[in-house]
């Protein structure tokens, strides 16, 4: 049988899938942290927004390391519900900010923003459709900062580009991916990949802990079942071909 990818399953059965663990997606503090540095322009008076926040891990990091205030977005309310929680637990109310919405339809001004941040999320929307759209609301000279599906390679085996071009039709290679940040009117100021831990430790090994908890909840569903088997499926392929694609962190600022 032909695994079904993620992505054709319910957004909200996805999301409860999720619901038990700190990421969906695969990153990391340092990734995050190491991101930041390239980024020159912020300060207290700065705008940040955090697109496909999720409930928010990468929004924390961010808000530890910049003074600025953050507007965190994304469509899913019970990670945004989770996403103010812990931003109230760690006493920055004051700064962040979540907010149900969606990448497509963005509630802030033209030029309004010092830099939008998105980890695991723009494919949603896609990355050259993301990157175009998303720089309206930017200042001259602000930053866009996106981790984002990509090829390592030139070529690669049939049963992994298969999955990938079903799940992401526009993914795509480093040095192509650079070239589209270009051409949408940024510089490309740094691009690095995500080392394998940020999947393994902080995306595949907390499925694994919630998994039976979820299969138990969803008793009889074969939904449920489905998207289990998938994203185990998901976690094989990475183990057998993580030499060929992986996340890659692309910063940019928008020049004019
Ligand atoms: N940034 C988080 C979550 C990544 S998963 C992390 O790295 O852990 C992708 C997120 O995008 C999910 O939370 C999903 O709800 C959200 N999403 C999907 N489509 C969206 C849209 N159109 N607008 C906003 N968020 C969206």
């Amino acid at each position: 049988m032909e695994e079904e990818a993620a992505h054709e399953f319910d957004f909200t059965l996805i999301n409860e899938y999720f619901a038990g663990m700190e990421r969906q997606g695969p990153g990391c503090p340092e990734e995050t942290i190491r991101a930041l540095s390239f980024i020159s322009n912020l300060s207290k008076e700065s705008k940040i927004a955090d697109l496909g926040c999720g409930s928010g891990s990468q929004t924390m990091v961010l808000a530890q390391n910049t003074e600025g205030t953050i507007a965190a977005l994304d469509l899913y309310p019970g990670s945004i519900d989770r996403l103010n929680a812990a931003a109230g637990k760690l006493g920055l109310h004051n700064r962040v900010k979540g907010i149900v919405g969606s990448m497509d339809s963005l509630p802030f001004r033209n030029d309004e923003l010092d830099l939008i941040w998105s980890e695991g999320a723009i494919a949603n929307i896609g990355f050259e459709k993301g990157l175009n759209y998303w720089k309206g609301f930017l200042k001259t000279g602000g930053y866009v900062a996106v981790t984002y599906e990509s090829w390592f390679t030139d070529e690669r085996p049939t049963e992994i580009e298969k999955w990938w071009i079903d799940a992401v039709p526009e993914i795509g290679t480093i040095g192509h991916n650079i070239l589209k940040m270009q051409k949408a009117g940024y510089i490309p100021v740094a691009a690095f990949t995500l080392p394998e831990t940020c999947w393994i430790d902080n995306y595949f090994i907390p499925q694994k802990m919630h998994q039976e908890e979820f299969l138990k909840a969803h008793e009889g569903d074969k939904t449920a079942e489905a998207l289990v088997s998938s994203m185990r499926y998901e976690e094989e392929l990475y183990s057998k071909y993580k030499q060929y694609y992986g996340y890659v962190f692309y910063i940019g600022k928008k020049y004019k």
